[in-house]
């Protein structure tokens, strides 16, 4: 980068950790610094320089129905006449409640919180109240936001204490989190034999987006939710990102399973700061001020963002969309894979609806370990690739892409055709 983004860059490293206000923007992984980003309309993004990019990263999912969508835009502002914040109750949190317990199938009531970090830290903190226990289980390359409980991998051997993922968080809360493989329901097995009574709820991506795209492969879901049930687990489903992404009912929608509890964030809020957790009448009722389990926020349910969520869930009702959604994403990752073959270059893709991932590499990618052994070091260069052809994607081989409503068939094409240059491009630099 050069001009005003790399101006920009160099005084916000001063100024802020990094220079960025969450880490996966610094783009380290693909050694680029950042553009900075100075204002998007539908599926494209504009930097600090004027150069307009297509956006595959929608604010890492919220933004389903591309940026500035108009109705969104009018409630935000509709919404602002009356004011910013009142800390008191209002209609639109339960007219965006009603929305979201209409549409996701496990969720009888639901508290609303400012992340998707809150709703996760919030629903553990329910599990382990409402259950009397205090570990978790969670799977590798699981994200479920930077929640102490859950930034700690496991060690080697299944069932191993898990240690902390990052300084800062204690050990002596890192080792009740047990981390185990995903899609590996013998390892949650043996775990659950061995500290049954002990755990209190599993929580797992349904389907995980944070890893790149992983599918649940066939029994999985089913078999945690038999097993949680027969433990006295809670089962709690982060569908931060695949709620109202993957379908109006999320990835539980879409495999039928009903989890306990569900933590919802991103598509939500339509791009203001939203998360909220959910689930069993019988154990959201232990929460304050109705049981003694403590959780609150002083902007939670504020109105702006409640207003951009409820546009947003609004337009999603029309189930077309997603039908229209699935059709752009077929045809992009198809076309992906088309040029990737014509490039020469192994490519597999995971796709669920409008999230999908390109692995580098030949073998199917089911769990945390097989992502690893991707051929990761290829993303860079293809990255930097797509990026000079002003095509915006994830700064990390580890994400996923998003399509949104705003990407039309002539946009896709031409990503295709950038795709081809930058695989080919690769070939060539390999060769
Ligand atoms: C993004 C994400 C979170 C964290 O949400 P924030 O709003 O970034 O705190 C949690 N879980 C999943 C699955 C996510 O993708």
């Amino acid at each position: 980068m050069n001009g005003r983004s790399r101006e920009l860059f160099l005084k916000a490293k001063e100024l802020i950790p990094g220079g960025v206000n969450s880490p996966v923007r610094a783009g380290r992984a693909v050694g680029v610094d950042p553009p900075f980003i100075q204002r998007a309309d539908g599926c494209y993004l504009w930097d600090a320089d004027g150069k307009r990019y297509i956006d595959y990263v929608g604010s890492w999912g919220p933004m389903i129905l591309g940026h500035r969508p108009p109705e969104v835009i009018q409630a935000i502002s509709g919404a602002l006449e009356n004011g910013t914040s009142y800390g008191a109750p209002t209609e639109l949190e339960v007219n965006l409640a009603k929305l979201i317990v209409e549409a996701v199938p496990s969720i009888e009531i639901v508290r609303m919180v400012n992340s998707g970090t809150e709703a996760t830290m919030s629903a553990i903190r329910l599990a382990r109240g409402f259950t009397g226990r205090n570990m978790i289980i969670k799977f590798d390359g699981c994200y479920h936001g930077h929640t102490d409980s859950c930034l700690v991998s496991a060690g080697s051997g299944l069932a191993t204490f898990g240690i902390p993922g990052s300084p800062g968080v204690p050990a002596d809360l890192a080792r009740l989190t047990i981390s185990l493989p995903f899609n590996n329901l013998e390892a949650v097995e043996v775990t659950v034999k061995k500290f049954g009574d002990q755990i209190a709820a599993i929580i797992v991506e349904p389907i995980a987006g944070n890893m790149g795209v992983v599918l649940p492969e066939e029994g999985f879901l089913e078999g945690l939710r038999r097993i949680t049930r027969e433990n006295d687990i809670l089962l709690i489903f982060d569908e931060v990102i695949t709620g109202f992404r993957v379908g109006p009912g999320g990835a539980q929608g879409l495999y039928n399973i009903m989890p306990d509890l569900t933590c919802l964030g991103k598509i939500i809020g339509g791009g203001l700061p939203v998360g909220a957790y959910g689930g069993r009448r019988d154990i959201m009722s232990q929460i304050a001020p109705d049981g003694n389990i403590y959780q609150a926020g002083t902007l939670s349910g504020n109105p702006l963002a409640m207003a951009a969520g409820m546009a947003t869930l609004m337009i999603l009702k029309n189930k077309e969309i997603y039908t229209k959604l699935e059709q752009k994403s077929r045809f992009l990752f198809s076309g992906l894979i088309d040029v990737a073959k014509r490039a020469g270059v192994d490519m597999v893709i995971n796709r669920a609806g409008s999230m999908g991932s390109m692995f580098f590499g030949k073998d199917p990618v089911v769990d945390f370990n097989s992502v690893k052994e991707t051929e990761t070091s290829k993303y860079p260069s293809f990255y930097r690739a797509m990026l000079a052809q002003r095509v915006y994607l994830a700064p990390s081989p580890f994400e996923a892409l998003f399509i949104s409503l705003a990407h039309n068939e002539e946009i896709l094409k031409k990503t295709i055709d950038s795709a081809l240059i930058a695989l080919k491009g690769l070939k060539n630099s390999l060769d």
